[in-house]
């Protein structure tokens, strides 16, 4: 996915939304990061230009209409990412730095489920968090 402008428009345009500028600068800022964002590092990112409630209207409306989805919840902290490596159901492990906050995709780490979820239950998504140290953050 590209981030220049146009691209951004059009790409909020398809998916029933006006291109605000607002908009705009947060569905970039996924695609330049590459990696999941918690709303904390989406603000900091941003700097003044947006307020806390912009920024969760936004990201809200974007998970609501399949543009973003949430990654996993880090205590307080919602983590959102673009859905283009997940399917409906099956989504990758993720991994979350304790020190920084820095998140990463996990694509080739395999999580082997064995037994039965019990008589009467439902599985529908599966959600996976490996917490630990960043490369950045490990010899610290
Ligand atoms: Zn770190
Ligand atoms: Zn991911």
């Amino acid at each position: 996915m590209k981030a220049d402008r146009t691209s951004l428009s059009d790409l909020l345009r398809v998916s029933g939304f006006k291109a605000t500028e607002g908009r705009v600068e947060v569905l970039g800022l996924f695609i330049k990061a590459g990696r999941p964002l918690s709303q904390m590092q989406i603000m900091e990112m941003l700097g003044p230009r947006l307020d806390r409630a912009s920024v969760y209207r936004i990201l809200s409306a974007f998970t609501e209409a399949g543009l973003l989805h949430m990654a996993y919840v880090d205590g307080r902290h919602r983590v959102y990412e673009l859905p283009d490596k997940c399917g409906h159901s099956h989504c990758h492990p993720h991994f979350s730095c304790r020190s920084c906050g820095m998140t990463a995709c996990l694509e080739d780490f395999q999580v082997k489920c064995k037994g039965s979820i019990g008589k009467g239950f439902v599985a529908e998504r599966q959600k996976v968090l490996i917490e630990g140290l960043c490369p950045g953050c490990k010899g610290k």
